[in-house]
């Protein structure tokens, strides 16, 4: 594991975090800055530095990070209101932490295109 990388070291329980879900293959957590009422953040356990860097062999990860977006957002309260889930990569994303995270945002209405 990277050892400066904040995602991984979260993952690994060395900094505190606001875990709403874990299991053996990922953890959520509160966004430290939340852009809307419910806003977390999904992460594989496995460093991982975007989504543009998955390969063939995570396929079945990548899978599994997609039905815990569902699950949280359940357990959120928000399926019936709706959510967005958001992936950045890349400079033109404004993507600030390199270890792959999917965004779960909702508790409010949203606006399209995204900004
Ligand atoms: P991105 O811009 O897609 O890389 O999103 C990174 C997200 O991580 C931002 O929304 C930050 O607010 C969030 N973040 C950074 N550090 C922490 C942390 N220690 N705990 C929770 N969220 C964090
Ligand atoms: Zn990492």
């Amino acid at each position: 594991m990277p050892q400066d990388c904040i995602f991984c070291r979260i993952a690994a329980g060395e900094i505190q975090a606001d875990l709403v879900h874990e299991d053996e293959q990922c953890v959520a957590f509160r966004d430290i800055n939340p852009q809307a009422p419910t806003h977390i953040l999904i992460i594989p356990r496995k460093h991982i530095e975007g989504i543009a860097k998955a390969e063939t062999e995570h396929q079945a990860l990548l899978g599994h990070l997609m039905l815990v977006v569902g699950k949280v957002a359940r357990t959120e309260g928000i399926e019936d209101s709706g959510y967005r889930t958001v992936i950045n990569w890349g400079r033109d994303s404004g993507m600030e932490v390199p270890h792959l995270h999917l965004h779960v945002l909702g508790g409010r209405a949203m606006s399209w295109p995204p900004g």
